[in-house]
């Protein structure tokens, strides 16, 4: 075996496993993705010290396993059974003799065509594109009322498949909002639409910005530290 190559070996502990991968890095990390723990380490490090690092990490390692377990939990799910949240209510998905995805706001339900029901890719491919068109109607009217009321204009609107922000507002005055705020409830949503379009009056996050926010969405501190617990997820494209 050549001198900078060593295999990967596995650490066995009470609640997890963990893989340790060698290579020629100088120091000890841990990383926890999709449920799986891993360590990386320099190719001298001896299992007793990996042992000893593992053991100190534990806590760490568990808290976010856990952390992890229940976001996995709480993500939408757009297969009959399933659930999620429309403007802050849990909606059911349900197959049904439709011919394509429909959302019934009055009855909480969500109703799939019961061929699809069976893929659950090709369910939650049809649900995300009818929660699309869903807030690109919901957002884009409430987006133009609230910049009536701000008295400020915007050039465009259009929603955002982007995984890292609720919304952005360009130099141009082009408005760009998350689809995934149509889980949220509308406290959630009048609080990102006006950020967006107190940054046509204000361009930074100065304190006349947040003035201008407070003015239009008195509550809105509530609001924004709710959203900042959320994930915006990544569905099947
Ligand atoms: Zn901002």
């Amino acid at each position: 075996m050549p001198a900078r190559q060593r295999p990967s070996l596995e650490i066995r502990a009470p609640d997890f496993t963990c893989r340790v991968v060698f290579s020629s890095r100088r120091t000890l990390c841990v990383t926890v993705r999709d449920d799986k723990v891993c360590v990386r380490a320099p190719l001298t490090t001896t299992e007793k010290n990996l042992e000893a690092f593992v053991r100190r990490q534990t806590p760490w390692i568990l808290k976010t396993l856990a952390r992890m377990r229940l976001k996995a939990k709480d993500r939408p799910s757009f297969v009959p059974e399933g659930t999620f949240f429309l403007l802050g209510r849990p909606v059911r998905v349900q197959g049904a003799a439709v011919g394509s995805v429909f959302l019934d706001l009055e009855q909480n339900l969500c109703l799939v065509p019961e061929e699809l029901a069976e893929n659950a890719q090709a369910c939650e491919r049809a649900v995300v594109g009818a929660l699309k068109g869903f807030a690109v109607r919901f957002l884009g009217a409430r987006l133009s009322e609230t910049a009536a009321r701000l008295r400020v204009t915007y050039s465009a609107f259009n929603l955002t498949d982007a995984l890292g922000k609720w919304g952005s507002c360009s130099a141009k005055g082009k408005i760009l909002l998350s689809w995934q705020l149509a889980f949220c409830p509308t406290d959630e949503i009048d609080y990102v639409i006006c950020h967006e379009l107190a940054h046509r009056a204000v361009p930074n996050h100065s304190k006349a910005f947040w003035e201008v926010v407070r003015r239009y969405c008195p509550e809105y501190e509530k609001a924004r530290s709710r959203l900042k617990t959320r994930t915006i997820y990544r569905f099947a494209a």
